[in-house]
């Protein structure tokens, strides 16, 4: 498979409201689309956020690496998705937005080719998985904002299904953040309840975070300190927390599930696409989690499109089990960019909401150029 003709989006996709993490508030989705034709005039489709706080790159870093990327990608055979990321980083070094980007684009051309979908064929080169059926996956929900809202927002969307939650931590003081957690955690009983400090808080800080009573319901605490900490520091949190420890910004690919694994300092990890460069490697990780009994979460950087939802949630389908939820993030966008978005239905993401071949979502053109960020234009190769 060749590469005949590549076009670049880059996009700005305003949120419902702004999302208020640790370090960062969030009031726009920056993400850029891909649209690879191949020598046989199919379009696949690929799609990257920024997250420079995550990976390093900005829109303009994200648009530099996977024009260098693409351009070169045009003269490569595209072959084996086994070996799509070896490829990439044949040509460029780092850069897992772009990357993913890229391969998410060439692996909805290669799958289309091949009349299957994404999910099933990531099953298709692991026979060890089986047959587990897994027909929809639980989405998890992020609250935030006031006191209020957030009742108010636990109460509606519990209401319409969602059993998985996430609450972000970190810019209040710990006693708010605990008060908070308890409220919630007590409204929200017997549901997946879970907090994310995006690294936020010291290692003491988190262990009387852990350890405190109005914590004791949650399911599981994510990144609660800096990925910058020593490895004895993460494998302290674990051993003293009572509540299960997952990992985000620390985890980029298997070899830091391995690393932090072999440590004894994680029970479960949190995968996006563009840490690690994209989804075959997620899958890889993914199938460590399951093989040694971790959980997983799987995510999209607030926010992204359909697209990449369901690039993400074919690593779920495939693996067959998602214990601590989905953060599809599309939920989070005042519009898509398909007509027919990715959507909960009961708190749930279902697979019949993908198409049978391919990735799953086939943008809508006119709807991708009314999306292009201020300043900015659409690239044709
Ligand atoms: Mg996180």
């Amino acid at each position: 498979m060749k590469i005949n003709q590549a076009t670049i989006f880059p996009l700005s996709i305003p949120l419902i409201e702004p999302i208020k993490m640790a370090k960062e508030v969030i009031v726009d989705a920056k993400t850029v689309l891909l649209c690879l034709t191949d020598d046989e005039g199919r379009q696949g489709w690929g799609e990257a956020s920024v997250a420079p706080l995550m990976t390093g790159e900005t829109l303009d870093s994200l648009l530099a690496s996977l024009k260098y990327l693409v351009d070169k990608a045009r003269a490569v055979e595209w072959s084996t998705p086994n070996l799509f990321s070896k490829s990439c980083n044949a040509i460029l070094y780092g850069n897992p937005s772009a990357k993913s980007c890229l391969e998410m684009a060439l692996l909805d051309l290669y799958t289309q080719q091949h009349s299957i979908s994404l999910w099933k064929y990531l099953r298709s080169i692991n026979i060890s998985i089986g047959s587990v059926g897994l027909t929809e996956i639980p989405l998890l929900r992020m609250l935030g904002g006031t006191p209020e809202k957030e009742i108010a927002d636990a109460k509606s969307f519990r209401e319409a299904g969602f059993r998985h939650w996430k609450i972000k931590i970190g810019s209040l003081s710990l006693e708010e953040d605990l008060n908070r957690v308890q409220l919630l955690s007590d409204l929200l009983e017997g549901d997946v309840i879970s907090v994310d400090a995006n690294g936020a808080m010291s290692l003491d800080g988190a262990l009387r975070f852990c350890t405190s009573v109005q914590a004791s319901k949650l399911s599981f605490a994510e990144q609660l300190i800096s990925a910058d900490s020593t490895l004895a520091d993460f494998a302290l949190l674990k051993e003293r927390s009572p509540i299960s420890i997952a990992l985000d910004e620390s985890i980029h690919g298997s070899t830091e599930i391995e690393e932090f694994m072999m440590a004894n300092a994680l029970n479960g990890a949190s995968l996006k696409l563009i840490k690690t460069g994209g989804v075959m490697e997620a899958w890889s990780c993914a199938q460590i989690l399951r093989r040694n009994n971790l959980k997983l979460n799987l995510a999209c950087k607030v926010a992204e499109t359909s697209l990449s939802g369901a690039a993400t949630a074919s690593i779920g389908f495939a693996i067959g089990d998602v214990p601590w939820g989905f953060s599809m993030s599309n939920q989070y966008l005042r519009f898509d960019i398909c007509d027919q978005p990715l959507t909960a239905k009961r708190g749930h993401l279902e697979l019949a909401q993908l198409n049978a071949t391919g990735v799953g979502i086939t943008p809508n053109l006119d709807r991708v150029k009314d999306a292009v960020a201020q300043d900015y234009s659409i690239i044709q190769y």
